[in-house]
């Protein structure tokens, strides 16, 4: 699986490092990034859970 998040679309709510944070980390600018391009199966889950959890669907999987 493939991730990345939309810095337009991200508003910094911070779920997505609550729920992954071996995934996604908050940048300079307080908004969230993917430390991974391409994510560890042992990861997928929960990062189908912060993407299913992101307010405003920042966080694209594929
Ligand atoms: S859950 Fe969505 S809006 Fe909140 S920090 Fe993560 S990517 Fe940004």
């Amino acid at each position: 699986m493939k991730v990345k998040v939309n810095q337009e679309a991200c508003i910094g709510c911070g779920a997505c490092t609550a729920i992954c944070d071996a995934v996604f980390e908050m940048n300079d600018e307080g908004l969230s990034t993917a430390k991974v391009e391409t994510v560890e199966e042992a990861n997928a889950q929960e990062v189908r859970d912060a993407a299913d959890s992101c307010p405003t669907g920042a966080i694209v999987t594929e």
